[in-house]
């Protein structure tokens, strides 16, 4: 594999196109898309115009002109697309974590209105993003639940009559390794479980199927492969028969706030939850965060044409596969073992490689190179490849900068040793 093999890669490349939708800096390798995404380029035009235009000239009446009022479902629907579920299942706002507390909250009351006391457990992977464990810690302590905290190999002996909720992230943080959602969330049905799924490292980025999967609930994140930006809202998904039966029964989730009621601008004492996916709503929409997401959301959904969330797959496990075969052709005997699963099936859209000793060095020292990873503790050099603007020449370059690196020591310089507070 040479590096003119890679171009021709990217001249053949029926995706290749959807590169220009970003503003991609000169000078720069980004791995880091699963961190956070790069800028597309119709977000500051379109985020300046609902700042001078739906703010500065509407005002308070641009809730209605400028359709703020109904950002949280249009850009739900958006995101909808991507992750298997028709228009009004999905609701865009608050953040990740505060999006789990709703669900997760609302699926351990359904768990207990099944009214078997025994059925108390919530298991979940212990290498799972801690923001979703620290949320679970606090509801199991608040709901009397027991959080189990399980190895991914674990999973198929949880299921059982204690288990009331099995808690998993659809594509692990740190391996990189994704589930097989449709057949974990039947096994957990199978045992009287309900099956919550967040998509942090999923949704954009690999083909996502939540009604075909029979899932019950999910989360998703707006800053990683949707190209939110900094900090942008979050999202959540709850199954149609769950909305229904809370309907009927009178259950709230516990963020009670006025947009998730029926009649907001009543301005009723008493809360009623509105029917639908908006019961899950809480305080007033982020609008320029919900702006900025949609134009994110808006860059995924444009390979709808070229076909939609296979195509990105197909090149995503490309790109994947290709660093994999060139790590270990060209960085061989340097410590580097790749953690991320060799079966397609199983791995998302990183590749992970640990090393014993230096792993935040090298990544310091890539970054200083252009190339832009991330580490995690303890010993994680993490690679995210975006289908929708990375290419395969960059794949090999990337490559090619690691082998320098590891060749020359350069990561052994005190400067690249030097942890930063926040990375
Ligand atoms: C990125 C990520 C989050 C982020 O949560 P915030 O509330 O946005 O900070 C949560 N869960 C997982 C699994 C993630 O990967």
């Amino acid at each position: 594999m040479t590096r003119q093999n890679a171009q021709a890669l990217d001249a053949r490349d029926p995706l290749a196109s959807l590169r220009t939708q970003f503003a991609l800096p000169e000078g720069v390798i980004y791995l880091d898309g699963n961190s956070l995404g790069v800028l597309p380029a119709a977000a500051p035009a379109r985020v300046a115009q609902a700042v001078q235009q739906e703010w500065g000239e509407g005002l308070i009446r641009s809730w209605n002109t400028a359709n703020w009022v109904n950002l949280p479902q249009r850009v739900g629907d958006k995101i909808g697309r991507l992750i298997g579920a028709p228009p009004g299942q999905t609701l865009a706002g608050d953040s990740t974590s505060v999006n789990l507390y709703k669900v997760l909250a609302a699926a351990l009351l359904l768990a207990k209105q099944q009214g078997d006391p025994a059925r108390r457990v919530i298991v979940s992977e212990r290498s799972n993003f801690p923001t979703d464990l620290y949320i679970a810690e606090g509801l199991a302590r608040q709901h009397g639940f027991e959080l189990k905290l399980v190895e991914p190999e674990q999973i198929a002996a949880q299921f059982g009559p204690s288990l009331a909720v099995l808690m998993l992230t659809h594509v692990n943080y740190r391996t990189g390794r994704m589930h097989d959602m449709a057949a974990i969330t039947r096994a957990a049905h199978g045992c009287g479980a309900l099956a919550l799924w967040d998509l942090a490292h999923s949704a954009g980025a690999v083909p996502v199927d939540l009604n075909g999967a029979d899932a019950d609930f999910a989360v998703g994140c707006g800053y990683k492969y949707l190209n939110g930006g900094p900090g942008a809202p979050a999202f959540l998904w709850v199954h149609p028969r769950h909305l229904e039966r809370m309907e009927r029964e009178d259950l709230w989730q516990p963020l009670s706030g006025w947009f998730g009621h029926a009649a907001p601008f009543e301005f009723s004492p008493h809360y009623r939850p509105a029917s639908g996916i908006a019961r899950f709503a809480c305080g007033t929409p982020p609008v320029l965060g919900l702006t900025a997401l949609e134009t994110g959301v808006d860059t995924a959904l444009a390979a709808e044409p070229l076909g939609g969330m296979a195509a990105l797959r197909r090149k995503s496990l490309a790109l994947t596969s290709l660093f994999i075969t060139l790590v270990e052709a060209r960085c061989a005997g340097h410590g580097l073992t790749v953690i991320t699963p060799r079966t397609e099936g199983e791995r998302g859209s990183q590749v992970n490689l640990a090393r014993g000793e230096g792993a935040y060095a090298i990544v310091q020292a890539l970054i200083a190179r252009g190339v832009i990873g991330d580490f995690r503790a303890p010993d994680v050099l993490r690679f995210g490849f975006t289908p929708l603007y990375t290419s395969f020449t960059e794949v090999w370059d990337a490559v090619e900068h690691l082998r320098q690196v590891l060749e020359s020591g350069e990561w052994k310089e005190a400067r690249f040793n030097q942890k930063a507070a926040v990375t």
